[in-house]
């Protein structure tokens, strides 16, 4: 059945005030006056959340419908469930979670593509809000999630043990390895971008800025390999209190559109301000931030179109940043 839209349509050139006729694909676009001055955008992509609404990719599949819901609301129209260091047995039964929700599509809900895969496979020393359960991807780890077949992301700190042969593994299995939550230097995460290149994968970074190295005159660090490797990709957590508006600035003239904006939302977003947990620990909302007791940031309460509202406020075009 054809549906239809009115607003301001962003297309890649302009924005065309008219109506969007639609079934599962767009039939047509009617040019008109229409003064309503809601948007119409493409879907947005979400590579990084935990959750929102108050369910979290790690209590499992309807937590997993819930949350996924709950992004569509804000525009999301596909994402990866993602899942937190947590004890191993935790994370088996997350990737068992996202491979069911896969398996029986929820008809109201996005397109859920795969899972993200962020820890446990990083640096005890870079945890960022990651509680302690960091292994290495020893090769019958590898097997064992990899059975389960709905990982599309992992975030890999390259130094660990084991790291060089599980890049071998994902980029062969079409799974994009991400450097994240890592204290590789430039020279380490520009091999490991470079391996995974040479693997027929696709490389990239997690929330770039948060929870590795800075960057420094002598010291460039992971954030200067992932901007100057022209076939990266990077994550943004752009809700302005991860990473200040001139280094979004910075990121998105050099990368383009290889910078990707992710959410990494925890099940707080869209809650009230007030207490909630992140992998099993306690946290604080307030103010649209999220922390843990220490006062480490905990995960966002992010939205994707809050994510391209704040992309606006700092001088982006809504064309430029939405997606085409
Ligand atoms: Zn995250």
């Amino acid at each position: 059945m054809i549906q239809s839209l009115s607003g301001q349509i962003v297309l890649p050139d302009r924005i065309l005030p008219g109506t969007l006729h639609f079934d599962r694909h767009i039939q047509s676009i009617e040019p008109g006056t229409a003064c309503d001055q809601t948007y119409i955008l493409p879907g947005f992509i979400d590579g990084h959340v935990h959750g929102g609404d108050g369910a979290d990719t790690m209590d499992g599949v309807d937590a997993i419908r819930h949350l996924a819901r709950f992004h569509m609301r804000h525009g999301t129209t596909t994402l990866l469930p993602t899942t937190i260091t947590r004890p191993w047995s935790d994370v088996i039964f997350a990737l068992h979670a996202v491979a069911e929700a896969m398996r029986h599509p929820d008809p109201d809900g996005p397109h859920i593509h795969g899972a993200h895969l962020e820890g446990p496979f990083v640096s005890p020393h870079k945890l960022g809000a990651q509680p302690p359960f960091t292994i290495a991807p020893s090769p019958d780890k590898l097997a064992e999630m990899m059975a389960i077949g709905c990982v599309r992301v992992v975030t890999l700190a390259p130094e660990i043990e084991h790291a060089e042969s599980a890049i071998t593994s994902f980029a062969k299995a079409g799974i994009r390895v991400s450097l994240g939550h890592t204290t590789a230097d430039y020279d380490t995460a520009l091999s490991a971008l470079d391996k995974i290149c040479a693997c027929g994968g696709v490389p990239g970074g997690t929330h770039l800025f948060n929870a590795m190295l800075p960057i420094e005159g002598r010291k460039p660090g992971p954030v200067t390999a992932l901007m100057c490797h022209e076939a990266s990709y990077a994550e943004m957590i752009f809700d302005t209190h991860h990473v200040h508006p001139a280094s979004f600035k910075l990121a998105s003239k050099l990368m383009q559109n290889r910078l990707l904006f992710v959410t990494d939302a925890m099940r707080g977003a869209g809650q009230a301000d007030g207490p909630s947990t992140l992998g099993g620990q306690d946290v604080l909302i307030e103010g649209g931030v999220v922390r843990l007791p220490n006062g480490s940031l905990a995960g966002s309460v992010l939205t994707l179109d809050q994510a391209l509202r704040n992309a606006v406020t700092h001088g982006k075009s809504l064309i430029e940043q939405a997606g085409w």
